[in-house]
Order: structure tokens, then sequence, then C-alpha cells
């Protein structure tokens, strides 16, 4: 006989961990089910910070960032416990560069604090930085980041404070959707539920062909560094802002990176990496190819790391949709089924509003926040 719940949630990465709490908030019996065990390193939403910003360059993507910051506000207050770290954040680049001039007039647009700096300015500021004659930057005072493997663990706690079931170490095998209710299949037996949320990362796009869903979804191997300078103070949290550079037309992808905090060393990496059919395929070994590609830029852009020695590399996925945007939305055939994938590199900022956001189009079939960009639809026709 299987376990009846009112929702399962299948992955306890950033968005099945938020989404497990906002269910629980709703009082709803929920189960999280994750297939290996909590805080794994195999996904992609382990390890000590992900950037959180309002900078972007796209105006939906602000306006959810405005729905997101008090979100996290009131989740760090109900657990006790710090999990956003505001730095600043700079954007730089070369005047012209596309995605620089987007992010600076989505800016100028949101009524929201922002300089645009020259150079010298940013010189004066952020001396850790050097940008040439015709690059420029933008500083926008919010940005900072979130301690991830808390708010991922942070989620996890208060669903279960709330009476969610964890199951970790349970894969999901099969997933059978019925017109009122949905069955899924473990090892260690089956459990039944009125809705589903789908969270499943890289895995997402063979879990979903079950359902007759088939998403172009690619897990890329991307691979952070973090950078041990003798001189580490300059580049701690306290000192520095995080970090985006625009030079995509300069280099493979763009760079961004994240200051020193809790010992972790100075966080630099390419914005992408390689595509795979399956995260099984992905080896996780990091490699020293990528620093040495990194090594140049450093140089012209972050002397005081240039030369400096790697602290840990470690190897993280993305999984990428062709837009670049994220699905939140419900099964084209199953509205009590909400599916929340390809979060393509940035959205662990949004997680706790992308929990909400699943949450809501599960229980009441729409959400109260803009989705307008996370439609199914733009693929499937
Ligand atoms: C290197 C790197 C840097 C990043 N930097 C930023 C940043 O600065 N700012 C930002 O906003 N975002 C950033 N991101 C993106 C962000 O981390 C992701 O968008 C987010 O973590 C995705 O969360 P998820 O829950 O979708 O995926 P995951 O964390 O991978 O969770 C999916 C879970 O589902 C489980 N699962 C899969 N199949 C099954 C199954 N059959 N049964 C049970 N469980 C299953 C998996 O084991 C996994 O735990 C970065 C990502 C990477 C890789």
């Amino acid at each position: 006989m299987s376990q009846v719940f009112d929702a399962i949630v299948i992955g306890a990465g950033a968005m099945g961990s938020a989404a497990a709490y906002y269910l629980s908030e709703r009082l709803q019996r929920v189960l999280l089910l994750e297939q290996f065990e909590l805080d794994h390193r195999l996904g992609s939403s382990y390890g000590y910070s992900r950037i959180i910003r309002y900078a972007y360059d796209h105006p939906e993507y602000v306006e959810l960032a405005k729905d997101t910051f008090p979100l996290w506000y009131s989740l760090q207050e109900k657990l006790g416990e710090q999990l956003v770290v505001q730095t600043g954040g700079i954007d730089f680049g070369p005047a012209g560069e596309a995605s620089l001039e987007a992010t600076i007039a989505a800016m100028q647009a949101s009524g929201l604090p922002h300089e645009l700096l020259r150079p010298d300015e940013a010189a004066r500021r952020f001396p850790q930085f050097r940008l040439v004659d015709r690059f420029k930057a933008l500083y926008q005072p919010d940005s900072g980041f979130v301690k991830a493997s808390k708010a991922v663990l942070g989620h996890i706690k208060l669903a279960q404070a709330n009476g969610a079931v964890v199951k970790d170490a349970t894969p999901v095998t099969a997933i059978e959707l019925q017109s009122d209710g949905v069955e899924v299949s473990t090892a260690d037996g089956s459990y039944s539920a009125g809705s589903l949320i789908v969270t499943a990362g890289g895995w997402a796009k063979s879990l979903l062909e079950q359902t007759g869903l088939d998403l172009p979804l690619a897990p890329l191997r991307c691979q952070l560094n973090f950078m041990a300078p003798t001189n580490m103070s300059p580049f701690e949290a306290e000192n520095c802002p995080v970090w985006i550079a625009h030079v995509g037309s300069l280099f493979p992808e763009a760079i961004y990176g994240i200051p020193s905090h809790d010992g972790s060393g100075f966080k630099i990496a390419f914005h992408g990496g390689p595509a795979f059919s399956h995260p099984s395929e992905i080896d996780r070994e990091p490699d020293a190819e990528n620093v040495a590609a990194l090594r140049p830029f450093m140089r012209d852009h972050i002397p005081g790391i240039a030369d400096a020695p790697v602290r840990e590399s470690r190897i993280c996925i993305y999984t990428q949709t062709p837009d670049e945007h994220f699905v939140v939305d419900k099964h084209p055939e199953h509205a009590h089924v909400a599916i929340g994938a390809g979060f393509s590199g940035h959205g662990f900022k949004f997680s706790t509003t992308v929990g909400k956001m699943l949450t809501e189009i599960a229980l009441d079939r729409a959400t109260a926040h803009n989705d307008s960009l996370f439609k199914i639809a733009r693929f499937t026709g």
C-alpha cells in the first residue's frame, strides 16, 4: 500500500527544499524525496555561496528580485541565522558589451540605487579591480551572496518543523500521473499524493520524459575555483563586492566571483561550461586548464590574485535552457504537477521565491509572481 501525502517534491536542492517549506507553510502533508544524501556535491546547490543581485540584464528578473530579497530576510529571521551577506556588487566590462548595457538600462529603469563608474572612479572605490579605459562599471549596493548550503538546509529544517517528511538516499525510479493525483515509486516503496513538484535539476529531463514531456534541458559541467592570495584581506567579504565581468566578447564566457568568507577563499569562475546529455556523464575531477584559462583575465583585471595558488576547485552543474530563462510552470497535461527546471546557472538567488511559486502553481494552479518568462509553451508551442 503506498503511503499518502498531500504533496510530493522530487529533489532536495535549492528549489525542492524551498518548495517543501512553502508547501508545509500551507499546512500540506509533504514528502520530500532526494536520491543522494542531503547537501550532496553532485548537483547545483551545494557550497559556500551564490550571488544575489537586482542588477540584471532583464527587467523581469529585476522585478522578481524585488519579491525575493524580503523573502530571504523573513526566512533568515525565522531561522535565526544569517543567509544573505550584503557586500555591494559591480558589473563591469567593455562599453557596448550587450549584457552590460542591458543591465545598466534595466537598473536605470528600476528606481533602485546604483552608480555608473568610470575606470578611474572604480579603481579608487575598488582597488582590487583594474578596469582599462574603454571599460565601464555599474555599482549596486544591495548585491551580495546567499550562503548556499545553509539556505538549502534551512528550508528543509523549517519544513520538517512544520511536519514535512524528508527521505534522502531515496531515488524516485518511476512517476505515474493520474487525473487527480500522482504515484511515485522508489526502491523502498511507493508514495501517492494529490500534487507533485518536480525539481530534479540536471536529472529533470530524463525524469520528465517518463511523463511524456521532453524539455530542452542540458546539464553543463562548470568549474569554480577558490583562490588563496597571500594577502587575502582586500578580497574578504567585508572589503570586496561580488562582481560580474561582462567579457563574453573577450573570453569564452562571462566571468564572475564572490569575495572570501568563512575561510572559503576568493571565488572565480567562468559563467558556463561544456554540455552533456546526462549528469552521469560529467567528470567531477576539476582541471588545471580551467584556472590557466582564467589567469590572463586575473592578470589584466584582478592583479592581486593573478599568481595566487588555488585553495580548492569544484565541479557543479548548470541545467541550461536554450534561452537561459527558467522553467517554472505546470505540466502541460497535468495541472496538479508543477515543474521547476533549467535555472541556467542563475537560479539560486530566486530559489525561495521559486519554491513559493511552485507551491502556488501546484495548489492554486497559478502564482502571484510574474512567471511570464518561465512558460513551457515557449518550447512546446
Ligand atoms: C558553479 C555554479 C555557480 C552558480 N552561481 C550562482 C550564483 O552566483 N547565483 C545564482 O543565483 N545561481 C547560481 N548558480 C545556479 C544555482 O546554483 C542553481 O540554479 C540552483 O542551485 C538549481 O537548484 P535545483 O534545485 O534546480 O538543482 P539541484 O540542486 O541539482 O537539485 C536537484 C536535486 O534533485 C535530485 N534528484 C534528481 N533526480 C532525482 C530522483 N529521481 N529522485 C530523487 N531525487 C532526485 C538531485 O539529486 C538534486 O539534489 C550557480 C550554479 C553553479 C553550478
